[in-house]
């Protein structure tokens, strides 16, 4: 089968990722073998493959994955050949822990992301336990469905985890893949609520998505939105944004901070200005098999409509540096197979 590999550590402008021809890998117990059809670009593969997410060399990146099923292994009970399916940033977890057991396995220390410690979607065929697969909603295409897979359900948790409730104010540092796809939730879900975005350059394409996806004001980092915020969603790589939206939340607001790994340090925190009056600040981290599940009968209710770019699976460097240097709107995803 035809990959995209990552075998060293490098910056994404040197096009580290290698079209290599690998052996199909093969469906072990409980295992389904997928033909993949697309699978999203996500910010996380910036970060394996410039080595602030240390991933198990070599490996095929990508964990936004829609494809068919191709194969059963022995055991498999819950899909068959032909099913349409989605494979999520959440590869395998122990399932015996404190934090499995309790509904939180996405903090399990034995936590396997897809394309990162097991490899993902970036080649014509993938494996992956029946446990962590998904049935995708008929409504969407193969790869319309990809970016919701890990920008929509890592979205979801950030947006369920500022437990924001309707009438309250929201803003949206950066507004990528994932951001594109929580004003939906938040319009649908909390249609009394006012949500603001800061992009990094004013009227970029970024911008121009909030408005057109029913932003109330689009500003960028550093400016005071014209209310404070109850709370807030950081999906940006940088420190300041975190600073900023600390400064402009209201008393008892919440920032939740949607990044696996930050590029830039943040800037030292005034404690009177960003602390004080009971501002609270939460990281998210990785996702459980509930959060998918819930998200993508969400987002066919809803229906969700996410704005994508395709590329080729030999341009995924190009769709890497296109992500880094943020030259398209919404989700990158590779077209793989028809
Ligand atoms: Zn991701
Ligand atoms: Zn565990």
């Amino acid at each position: 089968m035809k990959a995209m590999v990552l075998n060293s550590i490098s910056a994404v402008e040197t096009a580290p990722l290698k079209l290599e021809v690998w052996p199909i890998p093969i469906a072990g117990y409980k295992q389904i073998r997928v033909k993949v059809t697309g699978c999203g670009i996500c910010h996380t593969e910036l970060d394996e493959i410039e080595g602030r997410r240390k991933p198990n060399l070599p490996i095929i990146p990508g964990h936004e994955i829609v494809g068919i099923v191709e194969k059963v292994g022995p055991g498999v009970t819950k899909f068959r050949i032909g099913d349409r399916v989605g494979i999520a940033w959440i590869y395998s977890s122990c399932r015996k822990c404190r934090y499995c057991k309790g509904g939180r396995e996405n903090l399990c220390d034995q936590y396997m992301g897809t394309g990162c410690d097991a490899n993902g979607g970036y080649a014509e065929y993938t494996v992956i336990s029946e446990d962590y697969a998904y049935s995708i909603p008929q409504i969407f295409s193969d790869l319309q469905a990809a970016p919701l897979l890990c920008a929509g359900a890592i979205g979801y948790r950030a947006l369920n985890l500022t437990e924001m409730q309707d009438g309250q104010t929201i803003g949206l540092f950066g507004f990528g893949a994932s951001a594109h796809l929580v004003i939906q939730m938040v319009k649908y879900r909390y249609p009394d609520s006012k949500v603001f975005t800061f992009s990094r350059i004013k009227d970029d394409s970024a911008s121009l998505l909030a408005k057109e996806k029913g932003a109330d004001w689009v500003g960028i980092t550093g400016e005071i939105p014209p209310e404070k915020l109850d709370c807030a969603i950081d999906t940006t790589p940088a420190g300041v944004p975190v600073v900023e939206a600390l400064k402009n939340l209201n008393k008892g607001g919440r920032l939740v901070i949607n990044a696996i790994r930050k590029e830039t340090s943040i800037p030292e925190l005034n404690y009177t200005e960003h602390l004080w009056q009971e501002k609270e600040v939460k990281s998210v981290a990785n996702v459980t098999r509930r959060d998918v599940q819930e998200f993508l009968t969400l987002a066919a209710e809803i229906p969700i409509k996410s704005e994508i770019t395709e590329f080729e699976l030999k341009e995924a460097n190009k769709a890497l540096l296109f992500l880094k240097q943020g030259k398209y709107r919404g989700a990158g995803v590779l077209k793989i197979s028809d």
